[in-house]
């Protein structure tokens, strides 16, 4: 087995985050002798693969969530793809898993993580990131286009993927910046750019986003493309000026109303007049949501995050920085009936909004205080928590992590374990009780608001491309093991 070649961006930037603490392999992502090693006793790592393909691979006698339900049975991989579901497969495999006391399930799709990297590789880069995901259950995610340098041509979106290819764990694909070009728009989209992320408070690539005219143009542009348009909705000239700003409290009090709710109103109507397809990212009000699916459009989806229906204002208050992200916590209140609006099935998919930042970013005055937390580590068990305490179905936790973002970024192949599916899955132990802790994240951002909850039901073995890549704790995967990810071309959400 040959050893994984050491990457100096991964060594170059560790000391940057954590600088005068103990360096254990979980703070700086996963140790090289880790990856190279690996640590399950009957599988052999991927270096094993055979030259004519990939190792096949027996998950025996599992728990499979299939369309609706649980079924026992086992499931054979080949070449990188279920090839088989069945109660007792007798063929042998090149590599087993027992799994009696697991559950299987699609492995997770995350539409909206920021994996940082190039420039802001302090923050997170792209072997962090997927290490992060790996060890969340997450086997496609895909990234936001404000890096440095940002993803606003079909240029940068290339040399982004191109660096990616070698570092990823898991599949990653991109979203781009929102241009009024059309010609470059789609460029980007042959270069198989997701999404155009129209980020309304801040524009990435300069846009007049003010200019009704000029946001017309982006939808235009969006819909010749037959690209989605991601939108993060807030009015910037409804949020508070950072004069005003003192304190966290005075973050998110300021920032209450309506800035979302209204600039998701105007997007709808300009989206009612060009039709193009449309995504609204973390939405974090429900007066948003039901603007959104009050008009039941097969051209228009929503997301919310775990953030946004667990915690409040109050854990800002509590919490300052570690609990601060855009759009920001909301009343108890609010995030109550988000909860219950979650659980019954409007909004379209969840994500996390992983968003790394180095901790000194964070603890900088409130009104600079980078928002954004981490969160491909936290999702999966914070759901499984509500599962096991019969807060919320395991079908309607497969939909939002998996199947809906599998079908609104058209990943065809993704979302659902059936023979021909693409043997992304992720093996969980419904029953093992843990608590949140930072320490022990792959992520390079070691905090989060939801740091000692109590969870039940975690992640034991994640699967990408039909090779493991995460099990019990470690990451046995060989950077590269992920794929680059490029959009198809869907004018609809299939139903
Ligand atoms: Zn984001």
């Amino acid at each position: 087995m040959r050893a994984r070649e050491r990457d100096p961006h991964l060594e170059d930037t560790a000391t940057n985050a954590k600088r005068g603490r103990t360096t254990s392999s979980r703070e700086t992502g996963p140790s090289y002798a880790q990856i190279a090693l690996g640590t399950l006793n009957n599988l052999k790592s991927p270096e094993s693969e055979k030259t004519s393909g990939l190792p096949s691979l027996l998950i025996r006698d599992a728990h499979i969530w299939t369309k609706n339900d649980t079924i026992r049975g086992s499931i054979l991989i080949e070449d990188g793809k279920i090839r088989k579901i069945a109660r007792n497969i007798a063929k042998q495999a090149d590599e087993e898993i027992s799994a009696r006391h697991l559950l299987v399930l699609p492995g997770l799709v995350d539409g909206h993580v920021h994996l940082r990297d190039m420039q802001l590789s302090y923050k997170e880069d792209f072997t962090t990131g997927t290490a992060a995901a790996a060890a969340g259950g997450f086997t496609s995610v895909i990234d936001m286009p404000n890096s440095l340098p940002p993803t606003d041509s079909a240029e940068h979106l290339r040399e982004r993927a191109k660096r990616a290819s070698r570092k990823i764990l898991v599949n990653v694909g991109f979203h781009a910046a929102a241009l009024e070009d059309s010609d470059e728009v789609r460029a980007m989209k042959a270069g198989g750019a997701f999404s155009m992320k129209l980020y309304l408070p801040s524009p990435i690539a300069p846009l007049d986003v003010d200019d009704d005219r000029v946001v017309t143009r982006v939808l235009e542009a969006a819909k010749q493309a037959s690209l989605l348009l991601t939108v993060h909705a807030e009015d910037a000239s409804m949020l508070p000026r950072t004069g005003e700003i003192k304190t966290f409290a005075d973050l998110v009090r300021l920032r209450r109303g309506n800035a979302e709710t209204s600039a998701v109103r105007r997007i709808l109507g300009l989206q009612k007049k060009i039709g193009c397809r449309v995504h609204f990212c973390h939405v974090s009000l429900p007066s948003s949501l039901s603007a959104i699916s009050n008009r039941s459009s097969s051209r228009l989806s929503s997301e919310v995050t775990p953030h946004h229906i667990l915690l409040s204002e109050n854990h800002v208050m509590t919490q300052g920085w570690k609990a601060w992200m855009v759009p920001p916590l909301r009343p108890r209140k609010e995030t109550r009936s988000l909860f219950r609006a979650m659980k019954t099935g409007i909004p379209t998919i969840m994500a996390t909004d992983h968003a790394p930042h180095a901790i000194k970013e964070k603890e900088r005055a409130p009104r600079k205080s980078s928002p954004g937390i981490p969160g491909l580590e936290t999702a999966l068990p914070l759901m499984l928590t509500l599962v096991n305490k019969g807060k919320l179905s395991l079908g309607r936790l497969v939909s939002l992590l998996s199947t809906n973002p599998a079908k609104v970024f058209d990943l065809r192949s993704k979302g659902g374990i059936e023979t021909g599916a693409d043997s992304d899955l992720v093996l969980v132990d419904l029953k093992k009780r843990g608590r949140i802790d930072p320490e022990k994240f792959f992520s390079k951002a070691h905090y989060s608001p939801f740091e000692g909850w109590k969870t039940q039901g975690a992640v034991h073995t994640t699967i990408v491309n039909g090779l493991v890549v995460y099990n019990e704790g470690e990451i046995i995967g060989k950077p590269g093991v992920g794929k680059v990810l490029k959009s198809g071309s869907m004018n609809e959400i299939p139903r």
